[in-house]
């Protein structure tokens, strides 16, 4: 890996709670972590992964369900304790062009899957070398993993994985769909 540069610790007030955070720049690529003041003193601390996905996060877009899993899993971090790593890899790391193309073909009638097979992508990009990264910086070497998918769970050998918390959210009828293909093509629990 690449050298990562380390942002100072600041806090950050939010309507889920109060976190602290740091950002770990890689690349051209600054991902975050955003924690409770408590991380150090729990055993297992929860953990969520969430990839950037601009148009769900910061747009309320209703085509998936990232920006309702980012404001759930900030709720329960609050309460709980334990870390958001904020992961800067958009569009399953196609890009946003990509994913927009992406969403392009979709409207043509294509699923999430066929629309990045397309554009020469595989259905998920993503890597997970970072996320390991950031953990070892704050000594995190057990932790509740709130995800609904089984590869995340896969790519982060090098973490004991103390219980694995599902992210339920309520489909819409917009991204119903797109749940149906994420639970039967890409094996994710829903
Ligand atoms: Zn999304």
């Amino acid at each position: 890996m690449n050298k990562i540069k380390h942002s100072d610790i600041a806090t950050l007030p939010t309507k889920h709670g109060a976190f602290q955070i740091q950002a770990f720049q890689e690349n051209e690529k600054e991902h975050l972590a955003i924690f409770t003041s408590n991380i150090h003193d729990l055993d297992a601390p929860i953990v969520r992964v969430h990839s950037e996905c601009l148009t769900g996060d910061a747009l309320g877009s209703l085509k998936c369900d990232c920006g309702e899993q980012l404001n759930r899993a900030l709720d329960i971090i609050a309460k709980e304790g334990g870390m958001v790593i904020y992961h800067r890899q958009e569009g399953r790391n196609i890009g946003l062009r990509n994913k927009v193309n992406a969403y392009a073909l979709q409207d043509q009638g294509l699923d999430t899957v066929a629309a990045n097979h397309q554009l020469g992508f595989k259905a998920d990009e993503r890597t997970y070398g970072i996320i390991e990264y950031i953990l070892e910086q704050f000594g995190i070497t057990k932790i509740k993993l709130l995800t609904n998918n089984p590869d995340k769970i896969k790519s982060l050998t090098e973490l004991e994985i103390a219980e694995i918390i599902p992210l339920i959210t309520e489909p819409n009828p917009h991204n119903q769909a797109y749940l149906n293909v994420k639970k039967s093509k890409m094996g994710h629990k829903l």
